[in-house]
Parts: C-alpha cells; structure tokens; sequence
C-alpha cells in the first residue's frame, strides 16, 4: 500500500539511547535497577518490607536473576496497601508536596486506584512520548488531534504533552463529538491523530456516512492504543485503507506511561528499555521465556520517582524480538503488540485462543461489519468440566455473509467450533473507548 506518510520527513530519533548496543543497554538497566531497589529501600513503604520479607538487600543484585529473588507485584497489592492507608496507599514513594499528578485506573474491576508522578516523572512521559512521535514521523508542522479520552483516562495528557514536546501543534478533542471532531480536522489540516482503534474506525466510518472520505484528509500518522488493535494485522489494515495512512501501536498501561512505541517500520512496538526493565515470563512456571515465545509481560521501573513499581504483572501476553529494527534502534521490539491478556485467554478443547485472533479472523471476512461480540456461556461449555467446546459469536453482516461462511472461516483458521449468529446492522455496541467484546456469563 502507498500510504501517505511514506516520505515521514521527521523520522528520526529523538535520543541517542534508543541506538545504544544490546550490552550497553543491559549493563545501565543492571545499573539502574540497583539504583532503584535502593531508592524504593528508602522511600516506599511497601517496597521496604517487601526487601525486608525477602531478606534481600539492594546490594544484593549482581545479575538479573537475582530480582527474580522478589515477589511479583499485581493489582491486588496495591489494592491492599490502599486499604491500609487511604487514599494514597503504601506504594507512594515521594513527599505529597512533590507529587505533581495522580491518574486513576478505570475502576473496572476494582474501586479506582491512584497512580502518581513527580515534576520529574511527568517530564520523563513526556520525553519518552516524544520519542514515539519523532519515531513515526510527528514534528513541527505537523497538527496532532488527541482522540484519547482526558477525564480519568491517562491517555489523553500522556499523549498531548508528548506530541507537543516533538513539536506538533496539538488540539485536545477527547472521543466525544463526531461532528466537531471532523469540522476541526478539515478546518486546521489534522496530520497526525491518536486514539483507541474502536474510536478510530468509527470516526473513519462516520465520516464516510457524511460522504467525506477519511483517505482524502491530510490525517497520514494515527497512534492507536488503549486496546489491542495495531497488533491485529486485520485491524491494522482496515485503519490504514480507511484513512490512508501509516498505524503505529502505542502500548503502556496506567502504571507504566509509555511501555512501548512503533517506529516508521512497524514491526512491533520498541520497548522504552530505559525506562522499563521487562520480563516475558511462562505465566505459569513464572520462568523467562526465549524471544519469539509468547508469555506474560512483567515490568519494572527504572527511574520513577513518585511510585515506582517492581516486577509489576501487566496480565498482557507479548512475544518480544531483541534484533536490531530496520530503523537502527536496538531497544527491544514487542512483536505483533498484545497478543491477549492474560485472563481473556480462552482455551477450546485444548487450543490457546486469544479474542484478537478472532478479531483477525472477523476482520478478513469480506462482507461483515467491524463490530462483533464473542459470547462465553453455558450452551458452549461442558456440562461436567465447564471446559469450553466452542465459542459463541456475534457479527453483523451487511454485505450478506452467511454465519456458514463465519463459521467454517474460524474453524479454518483457529481450529475452534463456533457458533456464528449474524445480528441486524447497528445491533452491536460502538465502542467509543475501550470496546469491551468478550462477554462472559
Ligand atoms: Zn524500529
């Protein structure tokens, strides 16, 4: 495809850290692991008896095996710590006077938990977001509309500061307001958006029922993130014909802002190895896993100041590649990004799926709508087990495909059984945020 941004006259790299060699990169995160183990010794109450339990003194880190020494850190810890010390919790680890902003989780599945960054931290986001910017190709001249959320949502800032850093002029729009969000990307020449992928399709889809093609826009660089999407080679492609343009996965969570960012080749998003020490982990053994193999994705700060994390599990399954990218930057790559987390794993008689592998599966059927809801509930489970034998799934097909089609499609690809319904066109939720498409009862 010859998409727009093909000539990216900005492509460059923004810190010479991310041209470093393999054995320089290892030896400062070594460094700076040690740095941080001391720092969180002394200023986070949790990490402090954490040290303690394990009988583990910073000193102690020669290799990085040893921090396999620790515990792992999850979201029922921090939970914990903030029922025993409201509302801040035990993991802050800078005075309240130096904290400069608390974001929220979604609250989802928990009450909301409270993450927090220094003037340092906050400074540090922006520069490692500027860094994916210039990697896709975003700099001055440019015209960035932020279509991640701001309310409670860590995407919206994260994204703007950086942008702005890497000289884009930068418009705040949030995902609400289709109309104002077109008018103001015609009006002011929009090069650059960022986004979920739901929001960006249905945006894209939007404006061709006003009969403005989105391909037509000067819109040629779109960050989606959020949700798993760029990943999906399906999705990817359906963003990029819709809009003509180049799509770059952006990954990070709540906790750690950003992970990872692709670069103008896209094969997979560069780890920030110096900020984040990473794990891909058997989510069973808990053993490193060898690149190319999937597993859980374990994270550690290496330099936070206001609530550094250790060995946090992310839930997300990664499979990462530490060769060299084409572009010369040697921080590691997380290929084909999310490939699930780790809860959303279904297992079909026997068979590992992951909802984006649906996903793929849906996306490459001509003749169906975007949109789709799997369904687990009894009618595909075992009786006795409660093992699944299939999944339910739910399409909408306004070019006429049959569920038959869907179906053996599936069986084709994923070797799973499923029970295809077509619903009527419009039937299945637009996500606007973050699309929730795995439904179980
Ligand atoms: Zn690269």
């Amino acid at each position: 495809m010859n998409l727009k941004m093909a000539e990216a006259p900005h492509a460059s790299v923004w810190d010479e850290v991310e041209v470093r060699s393999r054995d320089r990169i290892e030896a400062d995160q070594l460094c700076a692991l040690s740095r941080q183990l001391d720092y969180l010794a002394r200023h986070s109450l949790h990490y402090a008896d954490v040290l303690g339990e394990a009988g583990f003194a910073p000193g102690d880190l020669g290799s990085f095996d040893d921090l396999r020494r620790l515990p792992m850190t999850g979201k029922a810890d921090f939970v914990a710590s903030v029922a025993e010390a409201p509302p801040m919790g035990r993991f802050v680890a800078a005075p309240r006077e130096d904290l400069r902003r608390i974001h929220f989780s979604s609250g989802t599945t928990a009450a909301p938990m409270p993450q927090f960054w220094t003037q340092f931290d906050l400074d540090r986001w922006a520069d490692l977001y500027a860094r994916n910017a210039r990697a896709q190709g975003v700099g001055p001249g440019d015209v960035f509309q932020c279509l991640f959320t701001y309310a409670w949502f860590v995407g919206g800032l994260g994204a703007t500061m950086g942008y702005q850093r890497a000289g884009a002029t930068c418009i705040p729009a949030g995902s609400q307001d289709t109309e104002r969000q077109i008018r103001t990307m015609r009006e002011f020449g929009t090069t650059a958006l960022c986004g979920t992928p739901s929001f960006i399709i249905h945006l894209g889809e939007e404006m061709l029922r006003r009969g403005i093609d989105p391909a037509e826009t000067r819109v040629d660089k779109i960050m989606v993130g959020g949700e798993p999407g760029a990943g999906v080679p399906a999705t990817r492609k359906r963003i990029e014909t819709l809009w003509n343009a180049g799509c770059f996965d952006a990954y990070g969570c709540l906790e750690f802002q950003p992970i990872a960012g692709e670069c103008a080749h896209r094969q997979g998003g560069h780890i920030a190895e110096d900020f984040v020490y990473a794990e891909i982990l058997d989510p069973e053994t808990h053993m490193p896993v060898p690149d190319g193999t999937p597993g859980m994705l374990v994270v550690t700060h290496l330099d936070k100041q206001a609530g550094p994390l250790l060995r946090w599990k992310t839930n997300d399954i990664v499979v990462r590649d530490s060769t060299p990218c084409s572009c010369g930057r040697t921080h590691a790559r997380l290929v084909g990004g999310v490939r699930g987390r780790a809860d959303d794993m279904l297992i079909v008689r026997g068979i590992n799926v992951f909802p984006s592998a649906i996903e793929d599966v849906v996306r490459s059927i001509g003749g169906l709508a975007d949109e789709y809801q799997i369904v687990i509930d009894d009618t595909v489970r075992e009786t006795e087990t409660g093992m699944l034998k299939g999944i339910r799934l739910k399409v909408e097909a306004p070019g006429g495909t049959s569920a038959d089609t869907v179906a053996a499609e599936i069986k084709r690809v994923l070797n799973i059984r499923a029970h295809v319904e077509i619903v009527p066109d419009g039937a299945l939720p637009r996500a606007t945020h973050k699309a929730q498409r795995l439904i179980r009862h």
